[in-house]
């Protein structure tokens, strides 16, 4: 850093907090090559988007000697060089790569931005040996655009995903983050609904993150992967077929929410080697939830807030990996993970794989996901702004998720099918604060739309049985969640009757050295709960790979 450089920080009142520039200097002390960002604004000095990116770009500028930051108008000669028209816009080493945020990145999205400083530096795209084959077929042009929402936790993992394909092939490869909400025609063109929405191409598109694999193979092909695996006489795992030198671990934890994080940290402090690897991102169903208010020693604390300070302690530890889906686990003599991106061999297993959304299985539901129907108010919460929109529940979930998108100038309305809700007082009652108005006793039958997007549905009344027809926006549906078994199911695991991984106290399973926690297991599902459960999951693996309950029975 100049002197002049060194003076400007010191003076200057900083968009970054303090613990994030700390955090932020550390990270880029592992930067390679030089980084050069380049902003383009409107030139209107009261825009508050342009005003946001120039101080967050001047600001990465100051906190590493590795990054560069320069600044256009939009009626820049530059400009037309680089086809920018919209604004605000960065582009990020635009010599070598076509990477460009279209748009401030004002939450999420900032993450990405750090995440590509960080491997278009390194020049390596990081790609699995799996989807570096797949991209190999590449043979003309693609553009990914990725249409994201600053709430949305999801949104920087499959932007990434696009990245790391441009790192690859960047003769052939572009990719284009762009905030739906700062460009609402844009999201509009491309009926945008639900986020991360990834257009491949004009006609070509997809909801939701997706397995690394997944996204390369749907951007080659032009098709769904399961269509593009059928036409190849494909099973969708054998996509993923590929030597690797396997990772030994003495124990193997599933699941990056609360309960496998704790697990991880419990694990290496009593001396046992961890990973921790999670088949979307770290977090879990935390991730998602707008605030938490009964965790404690947090008062208030949003929740992609207490997933980073619990992944900052897990990581000071453990080994964790996100968005790296498992395909196989083989109990032997040793027990064998299998995932695209590699084999892992360990002493011991811990399955905190979690729970997924529980769908009302009504008409109109699947066929308008994505286009008005979502489960994530993190996610899509901004693209319902000034609208109507339903939220189905009577849980904490859905109370928190209202008061989130009340709190976002979404106009909402609580459906639920009793008279009394199950969450907690405290959210009851800031409900009633709020003025959120609720329908009770009745049931969602039906969701309805035109060819696009959704325009109402239809209730029932659970008392009288009497239907009516109520119009709005959007549906959010919150109503509880299933336990991910699958993988546990696979191994002979043994389940409760509601679906749940059975345990004892000490969180085993009925097969020796497999282990359970957090909301799999069921109970009060709280995060609490979890990071208990995960703790004791992983000083239970210490103690009998020290002292092995089963060879005594034998
Ligand atoms: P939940 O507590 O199971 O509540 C689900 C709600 O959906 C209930 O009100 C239920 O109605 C309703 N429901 C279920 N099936 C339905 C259907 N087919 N049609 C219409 N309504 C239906 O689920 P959740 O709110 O997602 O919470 C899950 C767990 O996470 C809970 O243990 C909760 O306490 C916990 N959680 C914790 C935190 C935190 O620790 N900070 C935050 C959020 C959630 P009934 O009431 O009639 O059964």
């Amino acid at each position: 850093m100049t002197a002049e450089q060194k003076n400007e920080s010191a003076s200057r009142e900083w968009l970054i907090p303090e613990e994030g520039q700390k955090h932020l200097k550390d990270i880029f002390k592992g930067l390679k090559g030089d980084v050069r960002l380049v902003v383009f604004t409107s030139g209107d000095p009261k825009n508050e988007f342009d005003a946001y990116l120039r101080r967050f770009a001047e600001e990465l500028s100051l906190l590493s000697d590795k990054i560069s930051a320069e600044f256009h108008t939009v009626k820049d000669k530059a400009a037309t060089e680089h086809k920018v028209t919209l604004t605000p816009t960065l582009l990020v080493n635009p010599d070598k790569y076509r990477i460009r945020f279209t748009g401030a990145p004002m939450g999420e999205e900032a993450r990405a931005l750090i995440e590509t400083i960080f491997l278009v530096s390194m020049g390596a795209s990081g790609l699995s040996p799996a989807s570096k084959q797949l991209l190999e077929e590449l043979k003309e042009e693609r553009n990914p655009r990725v249409f994201t929402s600053p709430g949305c936790p999801y949104c920087p993992g499959q932007f990434m995903n696009a990245v790391k394909c441009v790192i690859a092939k960047p003769d052939l490869v572009a990719a284009e983050c762009i905030d739906s909400d700062e460009f609402p025609d844009l999201s509009s063109k491309y009926r945008v609904g639900s986020v991360p929405h990834t257009q491949y191409s004009e006609t070509f598109s997809g909801v939701g993150m997706m397995p690394e694999e997944r996204f390369v193979l749907e951007m080659v092909a032009l098709k769904d992967a399961e269509a593009a695996l059928r036409e190849r006489g494909m099973q969708p795992q054998a996509a993923h077929g590929h030597e690797v030198e396997a990772e030994k671990y003495d124990v193997i934890i599933l699941g990056a929410g609360p309960a496998g994080l704790t697990a991880g940290i419990y694990a290496e402090r009593s001396g046992l080697k961890s990973i921790v690897i999670d088949k979307s991102i770290i977090g879990g169903q935390v991730a998602t939830t707008p605030n938490v208010e009964n965790y404690p020693g947090f008062k208030n604390v949003g929740g992609m807030n207490l997933v980073e300070i619990l992944t900052a302690h897990t990581r000071e530890y453990s080994n964790v990996r996100e968005n790296e889906p498992v395909e196989e686990i083989k109990i032997g003599k040793r027990i064998e993970v299998y995932t695209a991106k590699g084999v892992y061999l360990s002493k011991a297993l811990i399955l905190a794989t979690g729970s997924q959304w529980r769908s009302l299985g009504i008409p109109g539901e699947k066929q308008f996901f994505g286009n008005g129907v979502s489960h994530c108010a993190s996610c899509d919460g901004y693209t319902f702004k000034g609208k109507k929109v339903l939220m189905v529940g009577g849980g904490n979930s859905a109370l928190t998720d209202a008061l989130h998108l009340k709190n976002l100038g979404v106009h909402v309305t609580i459906v639920h099918r009793r008279d009394a809700f199950r969450a907690e007082k405290a959210l009851q009652d800031a409900l009633k604060r709020e003025g959120i108005k609720v329908i009770w006793d009745s049931a969602v039958e039906e969701i309805y739309g035109d060819a696009e997007r959704v325009k109402g549905v239809k209730l029932r009344n659970l008392n009288t049985g009497e239907d009516s027809l109520q119009e709005c926006d959007g549906v959010f549906i919150s109503i509880g969640h299933i336990a991910n078994t699958e993988l546990a199911s696979d191994i002979g695991v043994h389940l409760n009757d509601d679906g749940t991984i059975k345990v004892d106290r000490g969180m085993r399973t009925n097969i020796p050295r497999v282990y359970a926690a957090g909301d799999v297991t069921g109970g009060v599902r709280q995060i609490v709960t979890a990071v208990g459960e995960g703790a004791t999951a992983a000083l239970s693996a210490f103690e009998d790979i020290q002292n092995p309950y089963w060879k005594k029975k034998a």
